[in-house]
């Protein structure tokens, strides 16, 4: 089972009416989910079109080889997601999506203290699909960098799915990896015009090197 079974694999028929579908509705919706992100610890969060999202086999590809150390870890990995065969199909139903990051301090990705990023990520997510569920796009589906098996699971030997075939022991939080649907994040960053390193002024003294981490929810 792949994990997007378990939080809604099938597109559903959103029962709004179509005043509150119109445009400027799902515009204002859409500004609400960007707030709602920067309010949650995004750093940044902007709407795009799915027309952006490039989906890339050779991307996914490299879960596998050079091998991800994660690779086949959980369901939210190849080869136990759909791969960018399904994601292309998954999209046709999506015009819109929210792309978010969070900037970290290099020095903290290559640090113990990385769980904790990736477990925001992955909250900010998640929290993003929630809200949109509840505004009525039904069919909302986060990703997020990241393995869920390192992220939330580390304490476990196996993914609790895969092993057991029982529920996800994180399923409001763990979200699917983007890697593994071969999507092209950098071709998200240029759209989305951001810088993917960056120096933190903070400190004029001593200029802190940022890296970004990414997320993204397809709305509608
Ligand atoms: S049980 Fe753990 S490893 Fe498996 S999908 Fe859920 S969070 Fe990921």
């Amino acid at each position: 089972m792949a994990i997007e079974s378990y939080i809604g694999a099938t597109i559903l028929t959103n029962p709004s009416t179509p005043e509150s579908n119109s445009p400027p509705v799902r515009a204002a919706k859409l500004k609400t989910l960007i707030q709602h992100a920067l309010e949650a610890g995004a750093t940044r969060a902007s709407a795009i079109s799915t027309n952006d999202i490039s989906v890339e086999n050779n991307l996914a590809d490299m879960c596998r080889e050079p091998r991800c150390k994660c690779y086949g870890l959980s369901t939210s990995c190849p080869p136990h997601v759909t791969g960018p065969t399904g994601f292309r199909k998954l999209l046709k139903n999506f015009s819109r999506a929210v792309f978010f990051k969070i900037d970290v301090p290099s020095e903290i990705l290559f640090s113990s203290d990385r769980r904790e990023i990736f477990q925001l990520l992955h909250e900010i997510s998640s929290g993003i699909e929630r809200k949109a569920v509840k505004m009525g796009f039904l069919n909302a589906r986060a990703y997020a960098g990241g393995s869920c098996k390192q992220i939330f699971c580390y304490d476990y030997s196996d993914c609790r799915v895969l092993s057991e075939n029982r529920k996800c022991r994180n399923p409001h939080v763990a979200r699917p990896s983007m890697s593994g649907f071969g999507i092209n994040v950098a071709r998200l960053i240029k759209t989305a015009r951001w810088n993917k390193t960056q120096t933190s002024t903070n400190d004029e003294a001593k200029p802190t090197k940022m890296t970004g981490v990414y997320g993204l929810v397809l709305i509608y």
